[in-house]
């Protein structure tokens, strides 16, 4: 998410999710702090969406309330998922979003907007052209050069050219794959993979990729007629998406190709494909229930040929490998990017981000979109084309960039973390929640209740110990039994004290920590309950 001020008025570009990796325990979705528009509510003219993926229009949702609703300006196809996510939050008639075609103008206050069309692993990409009085800001979003895609229509160079020659006063371009040399291939070159695993295939096949990989899913279908086969749809955002996109004209599929997943075995195997989610390795996901044998319908059966046609999104290889391992351990041909080129990325290598660089030649550069270490080889490609080093910022989220007609620099920080969704609560799961997780899976949790006398101060009954996720109580007797006899020892001579029940619960908490990371070297969270009688 990305805020562009000019004077008074704001213009909002994108508003992902990221998702939780494994220290964030029990945390759904991560979505950006928009703490420091809060008092700026009013000035914001629109929120621009590049494209339809969940790291661009994910927390729409979350933020749009938090806002004050304004408006949102997305091109189609990005337009509809939007309103699918709207619409699961029973959001769609507070909700404005306005449709965009890329040559469109939209005047937003002191800033005036146009679009550029840009390949990506999506139909309807967009980067966004802002003109402002001291020049103009250029947002590639996520972006490839594809001269043959799948739904025809190529980057729009043309434009590119002739905003580069009106002239960039700053650029901020997808840094994903800086990693990668050369060109990223053409979508093309999937149809080649996918015929040849369709023509040695006898079983069926079970194509796993994004739901929001629409161009994917028009190869699959496109392969499936090429060799008479059925489809099946698996997974509820597949169906959802699929029926928005053919409603909208982004998918073709003929007439009977389609068949509904109740009825896969009424076809002979060898007619079959099953296109579904879960090429994430997703626990929930539909490859995920079929790999574990969990799934309603579908069973991997002797001759099944499974096509995992996506990257790790990173953080999830080891769910995918073990996706993969279970999927070979059931009988299945296994088909996935390492050994076949089966995917192909939507952002662009090396010399796709020199073409762009080249075409627009900004004057001061602002790479965006990746890890930081992608960021800074992003800012050193752009160096080597003849950008200024003291004309390039790499900023960091909450970041504040100054840009004036001379100079780019880091102005500020603004206040900004990452804000958690843990299920209807919206962050409300924070730093502390989050340490308390991370302690109760690493070392698990140790309750100690005991009754203590109001007068005397003494125990009278107790302590009893309870533990989860520490030691199997049953084969650690000895060890209770003398984590009970310190806790016993710590109220000798506390006489003076019999009423600070904090205090007493913090002594017992101090004891039992110690004695029990002097046996186990484990640090479990501690919990004395103490009634008084
Ligand atoms: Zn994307
Ligand atoms: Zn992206």
């Amino acid at each position: 998410m990305m805020v562009v001020e000019y004077g008074d008025d704001i213009i909002i570009i994108d508003a992902g999710v990221m998702f939780p990796d494994d220290e964030m325990f029990g945390v759904d979705l991560v979505i950006p702090d928009t703490t420091y528009l809060n008092d700026k509510k009013h000035r914001i003219r629109a929120i621009l969406i590049t494209h339809g993926h969940e790291d661009h229009v994910g927390s729409i949702p979350y933020i749009l309330p938090m806002l004050g609703f304004p408006p949102l300006y997305a091109t189609r196809l990005t337009q509809g998922l939007i309103n699918v996510k709207l619409k699961e939050h029973k959001l769609l008639d507070k909700a404005t979003v306005n449709l965009i075609t890329p040559g469109d103008k939209l005047d937003f206050g002191q800033f005036k907007a146009e679009f550029f069309r840009v390949n990506h692993s999506i139909p309807d990409a967009i980067g966004i052209v802002l003109h402002t009085p001291i020049g103009v800001v250029v947002h590639t979003g996520d972006y490839k050069f594809d001269f043959t895609p799948v739904d025809g229509i190529p980057a729009d160079l043309g434009t590119l050219g002739r905003i580069g020659n009106e002239g960039v006063l700053v650029m901020m371009g997808d840094s994903t794959r800086v990693e990668s040399p050369g060109f990223t291939p053409s979508e093309r070159v999937i149809n080649d993979s996918f015929d040849k695993i369709f023509a040695n295939a006898s079983g069926r096949i079970l194509l796993a990729t994004f739901a929001s990989l629409l161009s994917r899913v028009q190869q699959v279908i496109d392969t499936a007629v090429r060799y008479d086969r059925h489809v099946a749809l698996v997974g509820r955002s597949m169906v959802n998406n699929v029926q928005m996109a053919v409603e909208l004209g982004y998918l073709n599929i003929p007439k009977n190709v389609l068949i509904r997943a109740e009825d896969i075995n009424k076809f002979p195997a060898g007619q079959v494909v099953v296109v579904c989610t879960g090429s994430q390795g997703e626990p929930t996901s539909a490859l995920t229930r079929i790999a574990n044998q969990d799934h309603r319908l579908i069973r991997i059966q002797p001759g099944d040929t499974v096509i995992l046609s996506a990257t790790p999104v990173p953080g999830n290889e080891k769910m995918v490998n073990r996706t993969i391992n279970n999927l070979f351990r059931q009988g299945a041909e296994v088909f996935y990017q390492s050994i076949s080129n089966v995917h192909v990325s939507g952002h662009a290598a090396q010399e796709e981000l020199k073409l762009m660089l080249s075409l627009l030649r900004p004057k001061f550069f602002m790479p965006v979109h990746g890890e930081y270490r992608q960021l800074v080889l992003h800012a050193k490609l752009g160096h080597s084309l003849g950008i200024a080093a003291d004309h390039i910022v790499v900023a960091e989220d909450g970041d504040i960039i100054q840009v004036s007609p001379d100079a780019i620099k880091l102005l500020d920080h603004a206040a900004c973390g990452n804000v958690f969704v843990d299920g209807l609560g919206v962050g409300d799961v924070g730093q502390i929640v989050l340490r308390d997780r991370q302690v109760l899976a690493q070392d698990g949790i140790l309750m100690a209740v005991l009754t203590v006398d109001k007068e005397t101060g003494q125990p009278v009954a107790g302590p009893d110990i309870i533990s989860r996720g520490f030691v199997y109580m049953r084969d650690s007797e000895e060890l209770l039994e003398a984590a009970r006899e310190h806790i016993l020892a710590s109220f000798v001579g506390l006489n003076g004290h019999a009423s600070d029940w904090s205090f007493v619960k913090d002594k017992i908490k101090h004891t039992l920590s110690e004695f029990l990371y002097e046996k186990t070297h484990r640090r479990p969270m501690i919990l004395p309950v103490v009634m008084e009688v």
